[in-house]
């Protein structure tokens, strides 16, 4: 496989120098002001992008409209098919869209092209559903009536999503959006602008090369003003947003307010249980790299460990060791474990943490800091930070996204680790470390995790497209990706047919004429 510089990634990906704001495919409207986005890793600018005035966004939800009367007639494995191209042409620019990822927001180039196989993933998980959109037979209590449940497509998907996985979130909606016969308008994050233009690019030329009309994949750029207007309007019957619990209760109460419907999939506070009879060496591997993967900034990054008594000591020593080797740097650098977060509101977040944390009582056990100097002039790179605390904590009990650990002991049975983890607003990924079946079980039951993913010897962070994604409680319970996801992308519709030569009412009810 062709790899790619920098230089030349951003050309074959067309960003570079790029003007437009507002995409209907590939027609281009270039907008009011402009988005710099500006590279976390040296600090550069990369390029700049328009910002959606209202008349554009008027024009791209007409055009959105006119082609959902196309794409939703077409047969579903024939829009499966145009994912699947979608996606060949994915595996055909992993390098360069990957190499953007990891550019535009610090993550590492692993990462980075790991965000764009998620992507084929979901594109080939996609093609196969667009043969599997089942609905159920129903036997009728009416003599000569059959039931059935048929799923239709429900019209434009808004997607706004957040700038830590700004490609791979719009693909899990999108891959399922299309299938199920809807089309898609997204807004990616403010600060990850360039990857936006860089999907857009590329589905808008599978669209060209099929024929397909204008507005089947639509890209709206700007700050939260341009996500209202998906939020407040009525003809956009689904929004798919991702981002922050304080973002998620805005749009989810705008979008209820219209009676609209939303999946929300928002901020999480995961917590990996550590029993006595883990495995230490699996557990070590899933704790460092689920705190300091993609400097913390994972909604599913590990951000409380809660360690049994017996093995606290040991395990901290362990930590601080592994922490101690850590190689802070340029993520397009294979040799670094941890890149920078994604700008300066998020450095001056994670040093209010540590002070909040300090002040409420934690004890640093890792020390942080923001690196200075050669390979760090942008400012965004901080130190992985492991502190001592308690659960009840106001900082603990927060989501901070960046690389700070919380650390603290249980006693006794596996409950008490339990009752500690869940005892948090948020509700989105979690693991135990135990070779103790009971333990293990138990964490699984009803009265275990309370969150929406719960892992048993694996870390906190990061998931499979197979399944489906998302949290309980302040993370929205939003479902996205796998397992049937899709059906929330669709209208159900209950359908009864009489072939009979009367007419029976339901509920034996009589009525004569
Ligand atoms: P953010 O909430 O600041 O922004 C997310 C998106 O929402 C952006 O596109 C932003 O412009 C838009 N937005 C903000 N306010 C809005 C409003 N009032 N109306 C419409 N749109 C609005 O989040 P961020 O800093 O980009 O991302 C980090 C957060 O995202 C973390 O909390 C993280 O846990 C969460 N996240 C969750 C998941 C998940 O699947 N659960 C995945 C990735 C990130």
């Amino acid at each position: 496989k062709k790899t790619y510089g920098l230089a030349d990634a951003l050309k074959k990906l067309g960003v570079k120098d790029h003007n437009g704001g507002t995409s209907t495919g590939s027609n281009w409207m270039e907008g009011t002001g402009k988005i710099s986005s500006v590279s976390p890793v040296d600090g550069k600018e990369i390029a700049s992008v328009g910002v959606t005035t209202a008349e554009d966004y008027e024009k791209t939800i007409q055009t959105a409209e006119e082609a959902f009367k196309v794409w939703s007639n077409m047969p579903a494995p024939a829009r499966g098919e145009i994912v699947r191209q979608f996606g060949n042409r994915l595996r055909e620019l992993k390098d360069p869209l990957g190499r953007l990822v990891s550019y535009e927001m610090g993550k590492s180039l692993q990462e980075g092209w790991g965000e764009v196989q998620e992507m084929i993933d979901i594109c080939d998980f996609g093609v196969g559903l667009s043969r599997q959109l089942y609905g159920l037979t129903i036997k009728s209590e009416r003599p000569d009536h059959s039931m059935q449940e048929q799923w239709h497509p429900l019209g434009i998907t808004a997607i706004i999503s957040a700038f830590n996985f700004p490609v791979a979130v719009w693909s899990w909606n999108t891959a399922l959006a299309w299938v199920c016969g809807n089309v898609t308008v997204w807004k990616p994050s403010e600060k990850a602008p360039l990857t936006g233009v860089a999907c857009q690019n590329i589905i808008a030329e599978v669209l060209k090369e099929n024929d397909m009309p204008e507005g089947i994949s639509c890209l709206v750029n700007g700050d939260y003003k341009v996500g209202e207007m998906m939020t407040k309007d009525s003809r956009v019957p689904l929004v798919s947003a991702t981002g922050s619990i304080r973002m998620g209760k805005i749009v989810g109460q705008e979008v209820a307010s219209r009676l609209g419907k939303s999946i929300l999939e928002l901020g999480g506070n995961n917590a990996m249980i550590i029993s006595k009879e883990a495995d230490l060496k699996m557990t070590l591997i899933g704790a460092v790299f689920g705190a300091v993967g993609t400097a913390g900034q994972r909604c599913t990054s590990t951000r409380r460990l809660i360690i049994h008594e017996d093995i606290y000591d040991e395990l901290i020593d362990k930590m601080k060791n592994a922490y101690a080797q850590l190689s802070i740097g340029n993520p397009l650098d294979e040799k670094n474990h941890v890149g920078p977060v994604i700008d300066q509101d998020s450095v001056n977040n994670y040093l209010k943490a540590i002070e909040k944390a300090k002040a409420e009582g934690g004890k640093v056990l890792v020390e942080g800091g923001v690196l200075e100097g050669e390979g760090y002039e942008s400012g965004c790179y901080v130190k992985p930070a492991i502190i001592e605390a308690e659960n009840h904590f106001e900082i603990v009990q927060e989501e901070t996204f960046a690389p700070i650990l919380y650390v603290m002991k249980y006693s006794g049975d596996v409950e008490n680790a339990i009752a500690l983890q869940n005892g948090v607003k948020q509700g989105l990924s979690s693991a135990i470390m135990t070779n103790n079946m009971q333990e293990a079980h138990r964490y699984l039951s009803s009265r275990g995790s309370d969150c929406g993913i719960a892992n048993v010897n694996i870390g906190t962070s990061g998931a499979e497209i197979g399944g489906a994604f998302g949290g309980e409680k302040e993370t929205g319970g939003g479902r996205e990706s796998g397992s049937d996801a899709w059906k929330a992308y669709m209208r159900r519709q209950t359908n009864t047919l009489n072939y009979g030569n009367s007419l029976p009412l339901a509920q034996g009810i009589k009525f004569d004429i």
